[in-house]
């Protein structure tokens, strides 16, 4: 079994993440939680608390704002204590206790403002969306610090869902799914088989008919509260379910459509349900979701779901650059998604498609000091986009914090005889009996990474994952007894690991140049350019200079400049031809060739756009 380590096993984390984490504990942690008060998502339990009526504020959903928060201040307080951050912890654990009802129901807005409507509308309720949040939070605090108070909450509010739902019972599961991911956790940290086998449950009976749904959406007092939510499960005036992956069983899609997030969380469960049972035709259903994703519906950042209609799916190769939604959820969900294949499959691949987005399509969605987010992450901008502190519907800003703060699972795994390393990270880290592992890297601002060993020495297999973008990769390792062996996507050395081994590898960065397929519409005669995992854009603040008035001159090639970006990052620099200035006022005039002056651009990692406020960005390029 492949797992990944926990950040108990984390002595320290530094460079590229270690920044990111240092801000979140100083600023973003604690800017998110003065949002979470001054918006009542913390007054909303304890209104629930004192058993009052109508007074709840907010979207229905935003219990799991303070769910997610504490499950991401939980990661950080664990990798980089914060006396404030441990206050703060505390007080929205109590909050979350008192407001429980006796029977473990716990839903502030339904306790609150819609007591009648408990477990009436599973659809569009996010009841157990909420708990699934709660679940996971439960289980941060019980893994990281020991402390199982959630988890008895947890527990109640499973045996409210288990009264009503399950095997034998009613047929039920969230519209928006998450739970099921968090009841494999429960399951992880307690060894209670009965999380687990309800989510297997959930997952199974997802997607068949008559849907439980269907008589939810047709009970006509649901229109009171769900009319626009309804209206996005039917199609033609019938009962559809696709926006909540409920079209059809799992089994049998073959295409992922709806709502982004929800089928990425849905399918990271999915994954987690088929290693837990051996099923291989589970695995090879979501092996065809996953391709029809990555080879036809997905930006080169790694961001999904291109439209807002849905914020989700749309067709093939409907990639929209100025309007791509590319929720900054939906990225962390399919980086959660890929991390599940990869434990079920010991296959690279998912791990190429993980680093893609999290460094890329996840890491433009904050900023780099962690106060401000964005909710979707377009690939082009006309002066009209911006990172905000918070929103509305608050999903994303904790989502970042808790993906963040657990990014060490996203890169370091073991197995019973084998360490994969998936995306170097500076630090040190404990492994299973007793060996440690450093590693010294400036990742992914350059590829050059040191792995040191120290502790008990240890026969194992250490396995390199081969990034996809890399061409070449230097390894110096004088100390081997064998020669490397390549398997599924890795480069793996047998040794015995001691304190006398360093091995030193160069994954050797260059500019490469990229095109879409020729159904792309809207990247018709327009490169991207990355270097290393990073995909780079162009940016600018005045119209005049907008990157979308010039093409790229491919008789010169696109080079490293001598500038740094505000991460440290390597900056590019392209050759621009520019159409020259007219004077002429007409908004149309015959057409004549241009006049065009010859110029230079310099190109930004695309995290970092929006770095000094509003801009003209794009990250494809027209090129002559
Ligand atoms: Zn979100």
């Amino acid at each position: 079994m492949i797992r990944a380590i926990g950040l108990g096993q984390v002595r320290n984390i530094e460079g590229f993440w270690g920044n990111y984490l240092a801000q979140l504990s100083e600023r973003g942690i604690l800017s998110q939680w003065d949002q979470i008060v001054a918006t009542s998502r913390l007054e909303n339990f304890y209104r629930a608390a004192r058993g009052e009526f109508g007074t709840y504020e907010g979207l229905r959903f935003n219990d799991s704002d303070l769910y997610k928060w504490l499950e991401g201040a939980v990661y950080i307080q664990k990798l980089r204590p914060n006396a404030t951050v441990a206050k703060v912890i505390e007080t929205a654990i109590r909050a979350i206790i008192e407001a429980q009802a006796p029977d473990g129901y716990l839903n502030t807005y339904v306790q609150v403002n819609y007591p009648d409507w408990k477990w009436r509308n599973l659809c569009n309720m996010h009841e157990m969306y909420c708990f699934g949040h709660l679940f996971e939070a439960a289980v941060a605090l019980q893994e990281n610090f020991g402390d199982a108070r959630l988890i008895e909450v947890s527990r109640k509010a499973v045996a409210c869902i288990t009264a009503i739902y399950g095997p034998g019972k009613k047929v039920g599961f969230c519209g928006h799914p998450e739970i099921e991911i968090a009841l494999y956790r429960l399951t992880e940290v307690t060894g209670e088989l009965q999380f687990a086998e309800l989510a297997d449950w959930m997952i199974d009976v997802r997607g068949q008919r008559p849907s439980p749904f269907e008589a939810e959406i047709a009970d006509p007092t649901s229109e009171t509260l769900f009319r626009a939510a309804n209206a996005l499960s039917m199609k033609s005036g019938k009962y559809d379910g696709a926006y909540a992956q409920d079209d059809k069983p799992i089994r049998e899609q073959t295409q992922i459509v709806g709502h982004s997030v929800r089928a990425a969380y849905l399918y990271a469960a999915a994954a987690m349900s088929a290693s837990r049972r051996q099923d291989v035709g589970l695995m090879g259903s979501l092996t065809t979701i996953w391709e029809n994703l990555t080879e036809k519906r997905m930006y080169i950042t790694g961001g999904i779901g291109s439209t807002g209609d849905n914020e989700g799916f749309s067709d093939d190769y409907d990639l929209p650059n100025l309007n791509a939604y590319a929720e900054t959820c939906a990225g962390i969900a399919l980086a959660m998604w890929g991390r599940r294949m990869f434990e079920g499959s010991g296959s690279a691949e998912y791990l190429d498609v993980l680093e893609r987005v999290t460094l890329n399509g996840v890491l433009s969605g904050v900023s780099l000091d962690t106060t401000l987010y964005y909710y979707d992450n377009p690939l082009e901008s006309r002066n009209n986009h911006e990172r905000e502190p918070w929103f509305l519907c608050a999903c994303c800003p904790p989502n970042v914090a808790r993906f963040v703060g657990s990014i060490v699972q996203y890169a370091i795994w073991e197995s019973d005889d084998t360490i994969f390393l998936g995306m170097p990270i500076a630090g040190e880290f404990e492994l299973s009996n007793g060996l440690v592992l450093k590693i010294e890297t400036k990742y992914p601002l350059d590829g050059r990474v040191s792995i040191t060993f120290s502790g008990k020495p240890t026969q194992k297999k250490l396995a390199i994952r081969i990034p996809d973008w890399s061409d070449e990769i230097n390894v110096d390792f004088p100390n081997a007894t064998e020669g490397a062996e390549y398997e599924n996507g890795f480069m793996v050395f047998n040794h015995k690991w001691s304190a006398v081994t360093n091995l030193k590898l160069d994954l050797e960065m260059t500019v490469k140049l990229h095109r879409s397929h020729q159904l792309v519409l809207d990247n018709a005669g327009r490169l991207s350019v990355s270097y290393g995992p990073s995909i780079y854009c162009a940016e600018d603040w005045k119209v005049e200079s907008a990157p979308q008035l010039c093409v790229i001159d491919l008789g010169e090639e696109v080079r490293p400049s001598q500038k740094t970006g505000l991460d440290g990052s390597l900056l590019l620099q392209a050759s621009i031809l520019r159409d020259k200035a007219t004077h002429t006022e007409a908004l149309y005039e015959d057409f004549a060739d241009a006049d065009t002056v010859a110029s230079t651009i310099n190109l930004i990692p695309y995290r970092l756009w929006n770095g000094k406020g509003k801009s003209y960005m794009q990250v494809w390029l027209r090129h002559n």
